[in-house]
Formats: C-alpha cells, structure tokens, sequence
C-alpha cells in the first residue's frame, strides 16, 4: 500500500519493505528497555552524564570505534587522514525539535549550533553511512573564499566566518590560510609585470605549461580532524548523532515524519520518527528525496596522495610555500600538501562530463548515462580505476621530480555540481517544515560549515534563508 506524501531516497523504492511510515508495523528492539527509558527523549545528556560516567561513556566509544576498525576496504578508497570518532550508542527517539540528515561539515555544524543557540531543544543528526563517508571525511580540504559561483548577495566573509566558528567550537583543525595559487596554461611569463606571475616558482607540464596566474585568499585544513571537531561539539552541546541510520523515506506532513533504518551492529530496526523542522544535508545523495533530482548532477571525483617528499623535491617542484593550488583552466587539477610533506592531487569525473565545457553539464544525455547512485561505482574498477591512472600518470608527467614518486592512497568522493554553480540552501517545496542544504560544486569545505551556521540560525526564525539559494 503506498503512503501518502512519502518521498523515497535515490534507489530505495524497489527495496523498500516494511517501513514504519506504513500503519502497525512492528519493529525490532535494539537496546533494551532500560536504556531506552534512560535516554529516549534525546533532549540533551545532562541526564544521561549523571547515569553513565565519562568512564563507561569512553569505554563504548572505544568499543564501537574497535568494530569500526575492522570494517572493509570501502570501495571508493581510503584518504590519508582518519576520523576518529565514534558516537555514544543511544536509541532513536520518537519526537525531536530537529532531525539533521547527513552526518557531513553541512549536517554537523548546523547541529552543533542548534544546540549552542537552543539547548533547550532536542536535536538529532541522521548519518546513513559512517560520519565523513560522503564528500567531508574524502575531500581535499581546501579552505576557499566564497562559493563555486563567486560571491553572492549578502554572503558575507565565508573564510573570516568559518575561522570564528572554528574558534568557537574548538576545533583543532589546522586551519592555514596562506592563500590559494591559481595556475594556468597560458599565463605570460616574459612580459608580466606582475612579480607573481613573472617569477612563477611553478613551471609544471601538464597540457602546456602550468605557471602561477595569481594568488587568492585561502588555505588549508585537516578535514579528519574537522569533522571529529565538528561531530564533539555538536555531541557535547547535547545533539544525538546516530551512524548507519538512513532516511529511507520522508513523508512532508506537519509535523514531518522521517522513516529511518538503523543499522546497530547488524541488528536492523525500522522506525518512524516525527520532527518539527528538518534540514537535508545530504549532498549527492537521497536527491529525490530533498527535491533535487532534476536540477543538481552528482559525480565522484579522485584524488591521491604521495609518499613525504623531501624539502629539496618539494623545492624542486615549486610547492616550498605550501601553497594549495588549482587550476583555472582545463584539464582541472588541484593539490596541497600534507602536514607530513606527502601532497595530494585530484582531478577527474564519473560519469563523465559529456557537454561543452562552458555549459552546466545538465541535459537529457548526462542524467540519462548517469547511475542513479554514485555508491555503484569501485575506484579498484572501470571508469573509476581509468581516471586515477590518468591522473597517477599527469602527476608523474608534471615535473621530473615526481616521475618515480610513490603514490600511498587513491580515493573518490561524491559532489554534486548545480545550476549556475551555486549551493542550493531553500526551504523544500513541499513542506516549509523543511530546508535544503546542499551542492556546493566541489567548493563546501569552509562554506558548508559556514551555511550550517547560518541554517541552524534559519530553522531558529533568527535569520532569513538566502535569496539566492
Ligand atoms: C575528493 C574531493 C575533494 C574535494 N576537495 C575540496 C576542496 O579542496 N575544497 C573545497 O572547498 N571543497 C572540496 N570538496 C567538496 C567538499 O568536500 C564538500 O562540498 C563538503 O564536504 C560537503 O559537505 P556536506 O556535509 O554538504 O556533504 P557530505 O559530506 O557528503 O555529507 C552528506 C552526508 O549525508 C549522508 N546521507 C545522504 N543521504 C542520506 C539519507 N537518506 N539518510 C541519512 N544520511 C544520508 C551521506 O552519507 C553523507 O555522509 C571536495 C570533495 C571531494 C569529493
């Protein structure tokens, strides 16, 4: 029997059995009944610090963490850094003020900051996934000014924002804002007048010659780092954060009803839950479900990482600054080093874009090609194995620096490219209960944590949504 009003996530439908949102369907137990009654109202854990001691708090947490060490190579590959937070098993609630889906930077500052603004409020952050399974815990972690479409109206100072919430969180995110270099093929070297560009200490092949075109604000961050700074404050200020829970299905009434799946160490429970507000912070992904499907294009992109290179190779290739850089030209490349003088590249869709490259890369001929999800894809495999060889060997054809260099991890990551490359951050057309916050074009690092902010201000009527989004 179909329910009314029901929104499936991407790929759910013909798997979809036995979701609470359907009338008097009997669910499993999945912590018993005196925890439940402990904790089940997920308002805050003032209650729940005086029964369970910071010791048996740590003790599951290095439990949980133990089991999610032994998990399987993920298909999409590994990135150098690890995310080393496990959230305090608690049941899922009933009823919350706030129900965050998408446990990435989006997700969790904007529950980290529900709870500042609002302890008061219950608040519960959905992660289908492991925290930093999505684009958060794969990106490169560059820290960029703006959004992908350039500033904005009444955008505000995106880096200064996002620094001031990094100190306001305490997180630990070796953030390093030396600025960006942008390079390009056909940057006038002879001529210039501009010292940059003159004295380019980049001289790569890649296409052409890659030289320094000029320098602009940014830097870098440790995005293991952010997301475990992100999901403690959000944790600590009394949010629930719940993993391998996923919205399967949305139905827009009011309140708005969330039919989620829990996956507690391989013990499944099914359950409906009500919430007052909802944000969908869930990126390339559930896009039927955040009403996004006909106007964003979600793609993996890859990167990898190199062994430590010496200071002297380091000087050899131009990167002795520590500069991240990316190009303003095609064939796109990116890249930054590691605290460890390992540097990581990245480059490469799939699917591929197929259109002209001035043109958004929507059309019936990409979404008709595309899968319908980006977890079919096995960076061991096909088109995704392809595009990390290319790019492998564009790295080792840069500088003769790199060419024996040894490469120690290669990754994908989802992103989800929009219209005009701008993020999309609007209440949802069918429920005003509801906001979206999503596709910021391979650009999210410092915004996403920034329009989290400003979408828990939002949800909390102290700020209106954007007139852009
Ligand atoms: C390889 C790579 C390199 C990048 N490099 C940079 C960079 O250098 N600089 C930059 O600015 N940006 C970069 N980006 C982009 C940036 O990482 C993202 O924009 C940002 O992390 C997005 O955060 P998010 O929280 O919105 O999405 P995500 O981190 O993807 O989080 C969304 C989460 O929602 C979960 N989810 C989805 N559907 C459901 C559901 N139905 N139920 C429950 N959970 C659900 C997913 O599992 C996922 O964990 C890069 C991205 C990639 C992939």
């Amino acid at each position: 029997m179909a329910f009314p009003g029901v929104v499936s996530s991407p790929g759910e439908r013909s798997r979809h059995r036995g979701c609470p949102l359907r009338p008097r369907v009997a669910t499993k137990k999945l912590i018993s009944r005196r925890h439940e009654n402990v904790i089940h109202d997920g308002r805050g854990d003032s209650r729940y610090t005086t029964l369970f001691s910071l010791h048996q708090r740590n003790a599951m947490r290095r439990k949980v963490q133990c089991n999610a060490e032994i998990r399987k190579p993920h298909p999409w590959g590994t990135p150098p850094w690890s995310i080393d937070f496990r959230p305090i098993p608690r049941a899922l609630p009933d009823f919350v003020d706030f129900a965050i889906v998408g446990g990435g930077f989006s997700g969790l500052s904007a529950a980290a900051w529900l709870r500042r603004f609002a302890p008061e409020k219950s608040v519960l952050v959905l992660e289908s996934a492991s925290l930093g399974d999505g684009a958060s815990g794969r990106t490169g972690g560059m820290a960029l000014a703006e959004t992908a479409a350039g500033d904005l109206p009444g955008l505000g100072d995106v880096l200064a924002g996002y620094k001031k919430i990094l100190r306001a969180l305490h997180v630990d995110a070796r953030l390093t804002l030396p600025g960006v270099w942008e390079l390009g093929r056909s940057v006038q070297a002879t001529k210039d007048s501009d010292p940059v560009r003159k004295h380019s200490l980049i001289s790569w092949n890649d296409s052409g010659e890659l030289r320094v075109a000029r320098i602009v604000p940014g830097g870098t961050v440790d995005p293991g780092r952010v997301m475990v700074g992100l999901a403690s404050a959000a944790e600590d200020a009394g949010a629930q954060i719940v993993e391998h829970a996923e919205v399967r299905a949305m139905d827009f009434s009011n309140p708005p009803r969330l039919c989620v799946r829990h996956n507690f160490r391989g013990r499944i429970q099914e359950k409906e839950i009500r919430a007052g507000q909802v944000l969908l912070a869930t990126n390339a992904f559930s896009l039927e479900m955040s009403g996004m499907r006909a106007a964003a294009v979600p793609k993996l992109t890859f990167a990898l990482a190199t062994a430590p290179l010496s200071a002297a190779q380091l000087r050899a290739i131009g990167l002795g600054s520590r500069r991240p850089f990316y190009t303003i030209d095609l064939p796109y490349l990116w890249g930054r080093l590691l605290e460890s003088n390992a540097v990581i590249f990245g480059a490469g869709l799939v699917p591929p874009y197929l259109g002209a490259p001035s043109r958004f890369p929507l059309g019936d001929r990409s979404i008709k090609n595309a899968p319908r999800d980006l977890r079919y894809y096995d960076v061991r495999r096909g088109q995704s194995a392809d595009r990390l060889r290319w790019l492998e060997s564009r790295v080792r054809h840069l500088h003769p620096a790199l060419e024996s260099v040894r490469i120690t991890h290669h990754w994908g990551g989802p992103i989800l490219l929009t219209e005009k490359m701008r993020p999309v951050f609007r209440r949802h057309p069918r429920s005003e209960q509801v906001i979206v916050l999503a596709g910021y074009n391979g650009h999210g690092v410092a915004l996403s944590v920034y329009l989290g902010k400003w979408a828990a201000e939002a949800l909390l009527a102290r700020r209106a949504l954007p007139s852009w989004g």
